[in-house]
């Protein structure tokens, strides 16, 4: 039995219009970008975009992996396209960002896993929008050498995301390809690295999780050091997704926020909608000026 459990009244999608969320549209076309706002369905795309917030994917819209959760196409990645980081460079000016959000598709097709291509990018935005904060959220690596880990840090994002996903039980259903161990060790990895990189992570709920695994989630990241956490909603994107297992209440997610803050992350975003991009810039502005 598929059926799935009827949205809340809390899981409110407003169709995206308005005239910043088409200037952003447009900007994105006119530089051939990929958006995970789009690709993924996100229901906040219409605020972000008209906020001027957008999460860019690089090195394609083909992944290598085909995690359970995802709406994005598995299959053969193209070939990495150079002029793309000077691209995203470009757009990023043009929308005056404050913040950006950069991501990728899993490319374990290239022996780097696509790293000097993340470097070249943080490169490129850096030089072209120097106040520009840059959040970076990437793939695991877990097929390359460790010392490409060290070529993406060398590049000096201000933010280092990288998503646990789910809860570890969950790995072999929703993230299969992924290792629970070797993602908290790769953030960890980042901040014995450089310790002034800001290291963040991500999990979804209602996959079926119980609370007492996403407080053990939370005390792994700390053990990892792992600065900022997020905890949103997981939504099917399509039927032939993972089902929802039920949706958390906001109630639930504000116990976890409290729950977070109490086990020392410095910022955290708990709510049914959080994405690991929602109001990234914000949150860090705010964090930075405080
Ligand atoms: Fe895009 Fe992130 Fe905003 Fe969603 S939350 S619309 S992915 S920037
Ligand atoms: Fe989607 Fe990332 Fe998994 Fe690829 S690795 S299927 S882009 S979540």
């Amino acid at each position: 039995d598929n059926a799935q459990p009827k949205k809340p009244k809390w899981i409110r999608v407003k169709a995206p219009t308005g005239e910043g969320y088409n200037a952003t549209k447009k900007i994105m076309r006119e530089n051939k970008l990929v958006t995970v706002c789009e690709e993924a369905g996100c229901p906040n795309a219409g605020e972000c975009w008209s906020q001027g917030h957008a999460t860019m994917m690089i090195m394609g819209d083909i992944c290598t992996r085909g995690c359970t959760f995802c709406n994005i196409a598995t299959g053969r990645p193209d070939d990495l396209d150079v002029f793309e980081p000077g691209r995203v460079a470009d757009a990023v000016q043009k929308l005056g960002l404050n913040h950006v959000v950069i991501t990728s598709v899993d490319r374990d097709d290239l022996a780097d896993g696509g790293a000097e291509h993340f470097a070249q990018t943080i490169r490129a935005v850096r030089h072209r929008s120097p106040k520009t904060t840059i959040e970076i959220l990437t793939p695991d690596f877990l097929k390359c050498a460790p010392s490409v880990l060290e070529t993406v840090v060398e590049a000096k994002p201000d933010v280092f995301n990288h998503n646990l996903e789910t809860v570890p039980g969950l790995y072999p259903e929703v993230r299969p390809g992924a290792r629970y161990f070797h993602s908290l060790r790769l953030l960890q990895r980042v901040k014995e690295l450089d310790p002034t990189i800001f290291t963040k992570s991500g999990i979804m709920v209602g996959l079926g999780e119980d609370r007492q695994s996403v407080l053990q989630v939370m005390d792994d990241a700390r053990a990892a050091d792992v600065d900022f956490l997020t905890i949103g909603q997981y939504l099917q994107p399509t039927p032939k997704h993972h089902g929802v297992d039920r949706f958390v209440t906001p109630e639930e997610f504000a116990s976890y926020e409290k729950a977070a803050y109490g086990k020392g992350f410095l910022m955290v975003s708990a709510t049914p909608l959080t994405r690991s991009s929602y109001h990234a810039g914000d949150d860090f502005a705010k964090l930075r000026d405080a």
